[in-house]
């Protein structure tokens, strides 16, 4: 996820703070159900935007949540792009190597790296690894 976002230029973390209050209002009006497969809900998104306006936010569950930030962030449009995306960005967030054909090696000198290159980033210090 990160990664994505870190493609389509950062996520507005403090923007989309909403406080116990407001969470536990969303959690009671949709009922503790994600909106998109009525499967418990835990988390809340923001429909549209950074607003905190209740009309904007609805209850979800971890997959659709995330399946939807991939969606809008990455502008992927299929089931299979988002997978790929997943995959891709699990892989080379991984604290330590997901595939026997990853370097073992040199797999914590370049984690360390790409980290590091995230932050960077997200300070507003450009892309650069
Ligand atoms: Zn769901």
């Amino acid at each position: 996820m990160r990664l994505v976002k870190t493609v389509k230029g950062g996520y507005p973390r403090k923007e989309r703070h909403l406080d116990p209050v407001q969470r536990y209002q969303i959690f009671e009006r949709d009922q503790g159900l994600c909106v998109k497969c009525k499967q418990p809900g835990k988390e809340i998104d923001h429909i549209n935007g950074s607003s905190p306006d209740p009309s904007n936010l609805q209850l979800l569950c971890r997959t659709c949540h995330e399946d939807k930030t991939y969606r809008d962030l990455a502008k992927l449009e299929t089931d299979e792009e988002i997978a790929i995306a997943k995959a891709i960005e699990q892989r080379a967030l991984a604290e330590h190597p997901v595939r026997l054909c990853d370097d073992a090696y040199m797999w914590d000198k370049v984690w360390r790296s790409r980290m590091a290159a995230i932050r960077k980033f997200f300070k507003g210090e450009g892309w650069s690894e």
